[in-house]
């Protein structure tokens, strides 16, 4: 027996190891190379630059009820505001500042091609039993970008609900397969800016209520017509490519969620 405590004992120090080692390459600076996208300095409030933008796409999700997190470039209080909240999420320092610590969590988390890693292009290109980012509103590389800053944002709305699957049953739709589906004649699923949403373990309402606080400026959920089988989220207030207004729209009335929250 005490042998065998031993050698579990053992195990555990091993398997503590390579996060002691993962601590002390994170502290230094820019040591980390990623796969998809590597930050060279501490940003902080009043810094700006692709870094920061690099930045605010994967953190956009942590914005605040009824918040969003624009992608300028700036590093305002916006920003510092989701950093926190991302940190927080994630057991770091809540301190607004975007260093190691920070920067190795996002590298944790994103994979090769930039997508969070519970979501990927596949599971947002076209749906209708089609591929890709062509066939819509905009140029491919516009719908496809477009879709990376909604898998983020769903990132943050699936760690808030417990880490646990968020299933995407529909993301980008060209127009013919908008049109097939009858979806709405602008809908932001023509842009890469929607996600229709399934879960196992939460209810829709739960997936409503939460998305409220994860920069999804559009919500539709039970209780608004053929929206009773899964949550429609998606970024309309941040879409200046399309012919609606840049404003909320949130009904989701089973469950409380509606406009005026
Ligand atoms: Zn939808």
């Amino acid at each position: 027996m005490r042998v065998h405590t031993l050698k579990r004992a053992l195990v555990a120090c091993a398997l503590a190891l390579p996060g002691a080692a993962i601590a002390v390459v994170a502290a230094a600076p820019a040591a980390h190379a990623d796969g998809c996208y590597t930050w060279q300095r501490t940003l902080t409030p009043g810094r700006s630059g692709e870094d920061v933008r690099q930045l605010q796409i994967r953190v956009a999700g942590w914005a605040g009820s009824g918040g969003i997190v624009r992608i300028d470039g700036r590093y305002g209080a916006e920003t510092a505001a989701a950093v926190r909240r991302f940190q927080s999420a994630y057991g770091l320092r809540s301190d607004g500042v975007a260093g190691p610590q920070t920067f190795a969590k996002l590298y944790q988390l994103q994979d090769d091609d930039c997508t969070p890693a519970h979501f990927s292009y596949t599971e947002l290109d076209d749906g209708c039993g089609q591929t890709g980012w062509t066939g819509g509103p905009l140029p491919a590389g516009e719908t496809r970008a477009n879709a990376l800053r909604t898998m983020w944002k769903l990132e943050a709305l699936r760690r808030s609900l417990g880490d646990r699957p968020l299933n995407v049953t529909s993301g980008f739709r060209d127009l013919a397969c908008n049109r097939q589906v009858g979806g709405a004649s602008d809908s932001q699923h023509l842009y890469g800016n929607a996600a229709d949403l399934v879960s196992r373990s939460r209810s829709l309402c739960d997936v409503a209520r939460a998305a409220r606080s994860h920069g999804f400026s559009g919500i539709y959920g039970p209780g608004y017509p053929n929206h009773d089988s899964h949550v429609h989220v998606d970024s309309r207030r941040e879409n200046d490519r399309d012919r609606t207004r840049n404003t909320t729209s949130w009904s989701a009335p089973d469950c409380g969620v509606g406009a005026a929250d």
